[in-house]
């Protein structure tokens, strides 16, 4: 993971790091919640972003974007098999979305489905852990989570302080104890994931 060279920032026309501009210092540098790399911080855009596994991460939450709950998630059609597959194996599902919430307030669940809740999560690691502590052992958790690709780019969603790659996505669903079940294509904004609690 880090052998990404530092040219691959320029290559993607980002800004050369202002830590003048806020005043900033090594110390209030960002370890990355993902893979524990030092991010580089970019003015005025007051964002940050892991050269290593390109998470970004903003300072503020987005004022001006689209209203996440304008946006249908549909899985597409295959996909759907595999979650009316696990939804229909059970009764408890919690159906979370669009608000940012680390508890559930309950346990032993065998199904969570969350739509959309990635980006709006200050503390996305927290996230995970609160889903795991509320999940079964074989507990299942369903993810949309609208992403960047390389030739998709979901649009900025008001109150977004996430941006995230599917990829950082499986990586913290590994770090936090779930294994991936399926996964939607990559070729779309929206991923669709499938994981169980170990
Ligand atoms: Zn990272």
């Amino acid at each position: 993971m880090r052998n990404l060279k530092k040219n691959d920032l320029k290559a993607k026309n980002l800004k050369t790091p202002d830590l003048k501009a806020k005043n900033l210092t090594a110390q209030t540098l960002k370890a990355c919640p993902i893979c524990g790399g030092t991010m580089q911080y970019f003015a005025p855009e007051a964002v940050n972003i892991c050269p290593y596994c390109y998470f970004k991460s903003l300072d503020e939450p987005l004022k001006e974007g689209r209203a996440s709950h304008d946006i249908k998630v549909t899985p597409p059609k295959f996909f759907s098999k595999y979650i009316q597959n696990v939804e229909s194996h059970y009764e408890t599902t919690i159906q979370e979305n669009l608000e940012p919430s680390y508890d559930i307030g309950l346990t032993n669940l065998k199904l969570i489905t969350s739509d959309f809740m990635l980006p709006f999560q200050k503390d996305i690691n927290s996230f995970f852990k609160a889903r795991y502590a509320s999940l079964e052992r074989g507990g299942f958790l369903i993810l949309s989570v609208p992403v960047e690709g390389i030739f998709f780019k979901a649009p900025p969603l008001t109150g977004q302080i996430n941006i995230l790659r599917s990829k950082n996505i499986m990586f913290l669903l590994e770090r936090n104890g779930f294994k991936l079940v399926r996964r939607s294509m990559p070729f779309g904004w929206i991923v669709y994931l499938i994981a169980q609690k170990i």
